[in-house]
Order: C-alpha cells, then sequence, then structure tokens
C-alpha cells in the first residue's frame, strides 16, 4: 500500500479504535490521504470560533468534526456488518478494488 493510499475513503463505515469515540461507529465524510487522515460523522468533536455574520453579530463557538488519524479506523463491511481488515483483489478488468478479510464480499462498487 502507497502512502498516498489510504484503506478507507469517503462514504465507509467505520469503527473508531482509539481516542475519545473509541467503540463508535460512524461513516467516513472526507478522507484526506496526503494527511493519512479521515473526517468521521460526529467523531473528534473540537470547538470552534465562528466569525461573525449578519446573522449572528457576535459570532460564536461552534462545535465541528476533527480529522483523526485513518489508522485509528477499521472499515466495517457492509455485507458481514463486521469491522475487518481489508485484502486488495485485482479484477479481471485490471481493477484493484477492496475486499473484506472475514467474508471475501468485495466493498467497492
Ligand atoms: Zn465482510
Amino acid at each position: 500500500m502507497s502512502a498516498n493510499k489510504l484503506h478507507v475513503r469517503k462514504g465507509d463505515r467505520v469503527l473508531v479504535l482509539s481516542g475519545k469515540d473509541k467503540g463508535r461507529k460512524a461513516k467516513v465524510i472526507t478522507a484526506y490521504p496526503r494527511k493519512n487522515k479521515v473526517l468521521v460523522e460526529g467523531v473528534n468533536m473540537v470547538k470552534k470560533h465562528a466569525r461573525p455574520t449578519q446573522k449572528v453579530p457576535q459570532g460564536g463557538i461552534r462545535e465541528t468534526e476533527a480529522p483523526i488519524y485513518a489508522c485509528k479506523v477499521m472499515v466495517i463491511c457492509p455485507s458481514c456488518q463486521k469491522p475487518t481488515r481489508l485484502a486488495r483483489r485485482e479484477l479481471s478488468g485490471g481493477k484493484k478494488v477492496r475486499a473484506c478479510k472475514k467474508c471475501g464480499e468485495i466493498i467497492d462498487k
């Protein structure tokens, strides 16, 4: 696996393996392969100061997700619903896809 390829992609359901959200299952909003990080729905929430807007002239604090390291999450297989390591398969057309190591199902459509 090259440094710029993550095992996890946008839209994957993942299990968080460590940190304050350990054990949480959620969807990947964005993947940042160059940083080896992912943004996961509702995980690693941080408070951010919002700029004042016309609606909220005093600005304020809102909570938003912060990226976490991709190695801290495990993909949940859509077929067997288990958190799993992934295998790489090459299809007959040369396309490379990810497959579940537990049930063998191909995860990428
Ligand atoms: Zn599976």
